[in-house]
């Protein structure tokens, strides 16, 4: 095996992790996919652990874990991997909170290992183009709807309506995360109105108002939504308006199609984490998290009716 070679284990073996994180080491020559952990799932063919004490205390080889848990223990099992010296990529949330994934990156940093917060929808396909276009144009408004069926998307993920499961605003922050990176200037949070269902801890939808510069950033994130379902970022433009859909994979400009690469999200995430370990670098932005946190810290919330995956 050549030294470039990075053997990894995958903590968290879920949707995200077989729909997207195995695919995408097992086609970058980079990656070696040598465990998961996970308290029952398994991959045929693969090593599997129950826990990440039980993977470190094994002979896998591995040097760099993916962690796709839940985010209500990306902490614990994060803090662990870095103890051991491994290379560390957080799927998003990177954290519960900024403080949280600022001491990872302390540990990391003193530990001479890579983090790297993944932001994936900043890697779909016309995202890139976006900011560029973007970069030296005035803004005068912005408009994100991000709605989509949670029992479509999550089914019987009751962990995102608990503490620590972010609600509407575990797919909403992905529309932060683009957000954060095409806008010129960083998007800062005005008010916040968040919808949560009686007996549950996170809101099923929010409604935000940021600013960026003097412009209005209007966000509405939508958990319930069963009509057609949208990602879409629209950006008012002296020059006219940007129109970036399906989550960041298709972009016009001033109602003319722009053409996009194929979109390729997780494979870019791991060039970029390959590229990172190689060059002994973290990357550790969370920006789209402080914004999550100032909407929870300042939002107004209202109870709506009960929820259940189940009609
Ligand atoms: P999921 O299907 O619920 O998978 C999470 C897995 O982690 C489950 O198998 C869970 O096992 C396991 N787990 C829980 N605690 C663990 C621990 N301490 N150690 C190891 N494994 C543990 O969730 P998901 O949809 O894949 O989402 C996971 C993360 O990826 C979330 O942060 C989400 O925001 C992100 N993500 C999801 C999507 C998506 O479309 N689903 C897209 C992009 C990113 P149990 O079920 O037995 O507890």
């Amino acid at each position: 095996m050549s030294e470039a070679v990075l053997p990894i284990a995958i903590i968290g073996y879920g949707k995200i992790a077989r729909d997207q994180h195995v695919p995408a080491i097992r086609a970058d020559p980079r990656f070696r996919l040598v465990a998961t952990v996970d308290p029952y799932a398994t991959l045929d063919g693969v090593a599997g652990y129950c826990d990440v004490d039980a993977l470190l205390a094994a002979e896998t080889g591995v040097k760099a874990v993916a962690i796709c848990t839940p985010p209500v223990v990306r902490h614990t099992v994060a803090k662990a991997a870095i103890a051991a010296g491994l290379h560390v990529l957080l799927e998003k949330p990177p954290g519960l909170t900024v403080e949280a994934v600022a001491e990872l990156e302390a540990l990391a940093d003193s530990a001479g290992v890579t983090l790297f917060t993944a932001w994936h929808s900043r890697e779909a396909a016309a995202v890139d183009s976006a900011r560029d276009w973007l970069a030296d144009r005035p803004i005068d408004a912005v408009r994100i709807a991000w709605q989509e069926n949670i029992r479509v998307w999550h089914p019987g993920q009751e962990w995102i309506l608990e503490p620590g499961g972010f609600g509407v605003f575990d797919p909403g922050i992905n529309a932060l995360s683009v957000l954060t990176k095409i806008l010129p200037v960083m998007p800062v949070l005005v008010s916040a109105r968040l919808a949560v269902p009686r007996g549950r801890a996170a809101p099923i939808l929010a409604s935000l108002k940021l600013r960026t510069g003097d412009a209005p950033v209007s966000v509405e994130f939508d958990f319930l939504h069963e009509g057609e379902q949208r990602w879409d970022i629209e950006v008012d433009t002296p020059d006219g308006m940007l129109s970036l859909t399906r989550g960041g994979a298709a972009l016009s400009i001033a109602g003319m199609p722009v053409a996009s690469p194929e979109n390729h999200e997780y494979p870019r995430i791991y060039t970029r984490f390959a590229d990172l370990v190689a060059a002994q670098e973290s990357d550790v932005d969370i920006s789209p998290l402080k914004l999550v946190a100032d909407a929870v810290a300042i939002g107004e919330e209202v109870e709506t009716e009960p929820f259940s995956f189940e009609r």
